[in-house]
């Protein structure tokens, strides 16, 4: 199997023999440690300050985008939302179901956040922003330095959702001023689905410890307290947690997060300098090193992504709804090589000369 999706992605060999091992019982001083270590390493990588903390909740990134949401705003907070592809709608939904008021901020399918779409809201009483500064489903990647300048001036409660654009992308959470960052397992860090990731400034912390989220699961009070001795309030995915120490712990050994960050963007590149001469046009406006979002001039993107899969072998991603038969996407993150990369040109060229593409 090639998985050039943008989720679950390809593990390393060690990732994936780790999980074929018997799960370990987890109230014990071992594996404490290894929840120590995922913190610091978390920490470390997404450059947080000194007392920001990290929680693993069990659960797939929504439920980081959830928990984040209900533990630090209310109905008497405004939120503005970057809403450019679903994520940004997930977060809309979000904001309707708690009762958050909230303002939208929609932005055309491929196109970016622009200075003047926030101008308007400056000096305009809002306390919070959502955004997914990578727009998986369309491959944009937002200006965080703009919005971060936007939210400091304003004085807004940030939140972002770097669930794909972790380890892709520079992130440097203290510089930026951002209060709480998300990720999840099965994007960069590499690993199954089934942890997602909340970095939580040290602001952030206290927001939370005096909010009452009305909720058990995803209380993260009671997530940062068990945190204190290495624990979680509940049984976590134990297994995926030992194979994010192991992954955290590879990329430290191999360079830390800028090797990791420069290795994706190498590989993008190269994808990118090798599908020139196809008859394919970049949809998105600012691209993330994670994803290539591909509007095929010649076929279906829907068509291209079956035809790979089941004659290939190889995983692209499609896209729903009404774009699934304008774009597709290719991604960048994952046990990827540019090699890989060549066998999924390969394929492309060969669609080309049996006339489908
Ligand atoms: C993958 C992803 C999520 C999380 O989706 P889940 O299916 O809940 O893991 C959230 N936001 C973005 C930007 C993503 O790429």
């Amino acid at each position: 199997m090639l998985n050039f999706t943008v989720g679950p992605v390809m593990s390393s060999e060690t990732v994936c023999s780790m999980g074929a091992e018997q799960v370990p019982y987890f109230r014990t001083p071992e594996f404490s440690e290894v929840m120590f270590e995922n913190e610091r390493l978390m920490k470390k990588f997404a450059k947080a300050d000194e007392n920001a903390r990290v929680v693993f909740l069990t659960g797939s990134g929504t439920a980081s985008m959830e928990a984040s949401i209900i533990n630090v705003y209310d109905e008497t907070d405004k939120v503005l939302v970057v809403n450019g592809g679903s994520f940004g709608h997930r977060f809309v939904e979000l904001c309707q179901i708690h009762n958050i008021p909230y303002t939208e901020i929609t932005i055309e399918a491929g196109k970016t956040l622009r200075p003047e779409m926030l101008e308007k809201y400056e000096n305009a009483g809002y306390t919070g922003f959502l955004v997914n500064v990578h727009e998986t489903s369309t491959g944009v990647h937002y200006d965080i330095d703009m919005i971060s300048a936007f939210c400091r001036r304003n004085n807004i409660f940030l939140v972002v959702d770097a669930i794909s654009s972790f380890l892709a992308d520079e992130f440097n959470m203290k510089e930026l001023g951002v209060d709480i960052m998300l990720t999840g397992s099965q994007k960069a860090l590499a690993c199954p689905p089934g942890i997602s990731v909340i970095v939580l400034s040290e602001k952030a912390v206290k927001r939370v410890n005096a909010h009452n989220c009305g909720c058990m699961y995803l209380d993260l009070k009671n997530a940062l307290k068990n945190g204190e001795r290495g624990q979680t309030p509940f049984t976590p995915a134990v297994g995926i947690l030992r194979q994010i120490n192991l992954r955290l712990k590879e990329i430290e050994e191999a360079g830390g997060v800028e090797s990791e960050i420069k290795k994706i963007s190498d590989i993008a590149k190269d994808f990118r300098s090798k599908i020139k001469d196809l008859p394919f046009e970049l949809f998105s406006e600012s691209m993330s090193n994670a994803v290539t979002a591909i509007h095929p001039l010649t076929a279906s993107a829907y068509d291209i992504f079956t035809v790979l899969k089941d004659e290939y072998g190889i995983w692209i991603c499609p896209n729903g709804g009404e774009m699934a038969d304008k774009v597709f996407r290719v991604g960048h993150i994952g046990a990827l090589t540019k090699e890989n990369n060549t066998t999924l040109i390969n394929a492309f060229k060969d669609l080309q000369k049996r006339r489908i593409i």
